[in-house]
Order: C-alpha cells, then structure tokens, then sequence
C-alpha cells in the first residue's frame, strides 16, 4: 500500500507550491515528473505513481518546484526518481526462488555486496542473478555479459563469465557496470552517455578489464559447457534473451559489432 493516497499527494503538492495543482497519476517509467502552468497560475501535473510513497521533503521540493514552474529538477526530486521502484504494468516482480547467485566459480552474492560497499556505500538494491545457458550447439555471435532490467529492476550476468579462467575482477567489472546503470535516473535517455563512461573509468580495475577483455574473447565466446550451470535451488528464471536492452540505440549498435562481447 502506497503511503499517499492520491488526494493526499495533490493537497501536499497544493500546499507546498501554494498553487491550485491538478494531478493526474502515471505509470511512465521513462517520465517521472511533468507540468506546466495555465495562465491562471493552476499547475496541470503528471507525476508518476511511485510519488505516493515519496517522504515528505520529496513532495516538499516538488511542490516548490512546480511553483516556481521551471528550472532544474532538485535535488531530493532527482535523488528519489532515481532509486524509486518502478512497477510497470504486465511486469512481474523479482521473486527470491529465481534468483541464483552461486556459481560453479564466482560467487555473485559476495562480488555483489563487495562492490555495492566499496563504489556505492551499499547503495544499490537491485537483486542479481546468473542468467541461464544458451541452448547447446547455438552459435554465440554476441555476447552480452551483463544486463540490467530497469523494469524489473534486475540484474543478470553471462554465465559465460563463471569459468575458472575468467578473474574475478573482470566478474566484479561487470557488476559494477551493471550497478552503475542500476543507479541511473529513470529518465536517462543514454545509458551509455558521458556521464556514464566517466563513472565507469573511475573504476581502478577499468583498464585492467578492458585489457583483460580485448585478450579473452574467446573465452567469453566458447559455448559455456553444461556442467557450469550454477548449481542452484529450483525456479523458472527468465531466459537472458528475452530482457528488453537498455534502448533501442544499444540494440542496434550490438547488432551492427557481431563477435563482440559486451557490457550492457
Ligand atoms: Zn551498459
């Protein structure tokens, strides 16, 4: 149950910006916030349900914000479209039985809370699994080695990278990459934008990784023999292939490099 019901977002949203506000909920996960003020000084505003649950200092500066009536989205408005949950419509929830964290080789729950600690300040929150095998005999011509599900809120690496020739800090790189997307606001339009990319060098094992990646594409291309499927408990997880790419722009670079592993 959300915190808010809807009335009680709009009388907040009424008596921060001190303005008539007319609220309509959505369930846009590309579009967190929008609105605009009518010549009479009334706000028509679309604001993604998640808000019901925002604390008070949130819908605070969103009112303020939407009384000033333009300007940079603030802080504590950005911050909370960022690590709110989406909940799409048609989208299931994450449930802890699909979920497999160790490997025959790296164990995910440790590289996991290890990374979140030391980048984040255990920030992240996105739970993470290995993700199943291609079907047997499947030629790979890419390769994808991490994915983040924003609808889902997933992360789900290659089990191509669970052999013992592949080092941990190459698995850690790759769940960092996929954290750093976790932390992304909702409203990003490229997730592989400057920004981005700074963050991702900031990593003292970037180069290494990269370097490490160049020498072993061939590792990672191998057909990930059967006997490596993590050993885990029971459940349906969702086939790696079938997770929507992060936009439509990284879909098309990918198919355009085949033979080419790559981060997502
Ligand atoms: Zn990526």
């Amino acid at each position: 149950m959300p915190a808010l019901t809807p009335a009680d977002l709009q009388l907040r949203l009424e008596s921060a910006s001190r303005r008539r506000v007319e609220l309509a909920l959505t369930r846009n996960a590309r579009r967190f916030v929008s609105f605009r003020t009518d010549p009479l000084g009334r706000v028509k505003a679309r604001v993604q349900e998640a808000f019901l649950d925002a604390p008070e200092p949130v819908v605070e500066a969103l009112g303020r914000w939407m009384a000033k009536g333009r300007g940079r989205c603030p802080d504590a408005v950005r911050e909370f479209i960022r690590s709110a949950p989406v909940r799409e419509p048609g989208t299931r929830p994450v449930r802890a039985a699909e979920l497999r964290t160790a490997g025959r080789f790296h164990d995910l729950a440790a590289i996991y809370s290890r990374v979140n600690a030391e980048f984040f300040g255990g920030a992240v929150s996105a739970p993470i699994t290995w993700g199943r095998l291609a079907r047997p005999g499947r030629k790979v011509r890419h390769r994808r080695l991490g994915a983040y599900n924003r609808r889902r809120g997933l992360i789900t690496m290659n089990p191509a990278l669970d052999q013992a020739d592949v080092p941990e800090f190459f698995v850690a790189f790759v769940v960092y990459h996929e954290m750093l997307h976790a932390l992304q606001p909702a409203d990003t339009r490229h997730w592989h934008d400057r920004e981005f990319h700074v963050a991702e060098r900031r990593h003292p094992d970037w180069g290494r990784s990269r370097d490490w990646e160049k020498r072993n594409l061939s590792l990672l291309m191998r057909p990930v023999r059967r006997e490596s499927r993590p050993s885990a408990p029971a459940g349906p997880v969702k086939p790696a292939a079938s997770i929507p790419p992060e936009g439509k722009g990284a879909a098309a670079g990918a198919a355009q490099r085949p033979f080419q592993p790559a981060l997502f």
